[in-house]
C-alpha cells in the first residue's frame, strides 16, 4: 500500500483518493473538486452552466437602447 499526502492540506493518508480532474491524491476531507479548489473547477463549471448566451442578449438590448436614445436626442 502506497501512502500519500494530500495535496491539499499536507496530511498522510493510507488510502488516497485521486481527484478525477487533476489527478492530484487527496485525503478523504479534500476528495472532491470543490473541496480542494480543484485547478480545473473552473473547466467544470464551464461545462455544466454551458456558453454565455445570456450576456450576449444583454449586450445587444444594451445597444438598442442607446441607439433609440441616440434618435430622441436627435430629434
Ligand atoms: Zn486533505
Ligand atoms: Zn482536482
Amino acid at each position: 500500500m502506497i501512502s500519500e499526502n494530500c495535496a491539499y492540506c499536507g496530511d498522510m493518508t493510507d488510502m488516497p483518493f485521486h481527484c478525477n480532474y487533476c489527478k492530484d491524491p487527496f485525503c478523504s476531507e479534500h476528495r472532491l473538486p470543490e473541496e480542494h479548489r480543484c485547478v480545473k473547477l473552473t473547466l467544470i463549471r464551464a461545462k455544466k452552466f454551458g456558453k454565455s448566451q445570456v450576456i450576449r442578449d444583454d449586450s445587444i438590448n444594451k445597444e438598442n437602447v442607446f441607439k433609440r436614445f441616440f434618435r430622441k436626442f436627435k430629434g
